[in-house]
């Protein structure tokens, strides 16, 4: 529980409670993968929950 995901890289704004995520997965030209964080992490780093997933 309480795992996120975030892209890899320095464009990340967000995190992603679904993996499927098209905003996770999109802009293939910056693309470098994708982790997984606990929430307070990514939150710690300043991410904010996207609006897309978060539903
Ligand atoms: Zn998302």
């Amino acid at each position: 529980m309480g795992e996120v995901h975030v892209r890899v890289g320095e464009y990340r704004s967000s995190y992603h409670t679904d993996p499927d995520c098209s905003a996770l997965n999109g802009k293939p030209e910056t693309f470098k993968g994708i982790e997984e964080i606990p929430r307070e992490e990514a939150e710690a780093k300043g991410l904010q929950s996207c609006r897309l997933c978060r539903s």
